[in-house]
């Protein structure tokens, strides 16, 4: 079965006690998982080392870096290399949040580059996708994300794309309490697993977990990761507060 994931995006939040606190109580008393669920938390990079070296021996837990350069090592300064994270142990880095591409314009032909940088130094992609409230409003949101994937990811072998992940995060419903129905969300990210499907076959698509992000929240979570095509979910502000994680990581299947 493929892997059911509860990632977390802390974003720019929780300073250093705070944070600690929040994996603590995660670790202290961890909730009970299936051989196939996983924890990833998307830490601050400060904290990446600190926080992989507290976890490092929960079976099923991970930090992601929140992003990384698309350059490999050298002369650009405040950047994060994937061979340095790669270094301190790091296993994942999302690509492509909806923040990045807005704050910072990142384009699908430059997060071509991050998600080849992250392969080659062994780091999983957790790759975000997602349409804003015009695109879904006009009904052409299949056609907005199939672009940013094909454009993003279809340069990559079969090998290498069974192995990453997809965060599905429609950006209505990103940190405004405005969730996907369930059926939005089976929907397409059946969508997405078709049209993966279409270009490298039906073994690649079944294997690549495909997340839901937006106000993903204890109370909702095990009803919209319990559509067949959901395989967890990316979260935001409900990651922030570690009961309210504890009840999303008990909501996959
Ligand atoms: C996110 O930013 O990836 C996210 C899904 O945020 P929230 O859960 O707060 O909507």
């Amino acid at each position: 079965m493929r892997k059911q994931i509860a990632a977390a995006n802390w974003k720019m939040n929780l300073e250093k006690e705070k944070a600690n606190e929040l994996v603590e109580s995660l670790i202290s008393e961890p909730v009970e998982m299936k051989d196939n669920h996983a924890v990833i938390l998307g830490v601050p990079a400060v904290y990446l080392n600190d926080i992989n070296e507290k976890i490092k021996n929960i079976d099923d837990y991970f930090v992601a870096a929140q992003d990384c350069s698309s350059n490999n090592n050298g002369a650009f300064t405040g950047e994060i290399s994937c061979s340095i994270l790669a270094s301190i142990g790091v296993k994942y880095a999302i690509i492509g949040h909806s923040e990045r591409r807005m704050y910072h314009n990142e384009s699908n032909s430059l997060l071509a580059e991050k998600v080849d940088r992250a392969f080659e130094n062994n780091i999983i992609p957790i790759f975000c996708c997602g349409e804003p409230l015009n695109i879904r409003e006009a009904g052409t949101q299949n056609n907005y994300v199939e672009v940013q994937i094909s454009e993003s990811l279809f340069h990559l072998p079969a090998e290498k794309i069974k192995t990453l992940v997809i965060a599905y995060e429609p950006i209505w419903a990103i940190g405004t309490g405005k969730t996907a129905t369930e059926q939005q969300a089976q929907e397409i990210h059946k969508h997405i697993r078709n049209f993966i499907a279409a270009k490298y076959g039906n073994d690649v698509a079944e294997s690549i977990s495909i997340l839901y992000g937006g106000s993903v929240k204890g109370s909702n979570a095990s009803s919209i990761f319990s559509q067949p095509d959901v395989d967890g979910g990316l979260v935001g502000g409900a990651s922030l507060k570690a009961d309210e994680f504890k009840e999303i990581i008990k909501g996959l299947k």
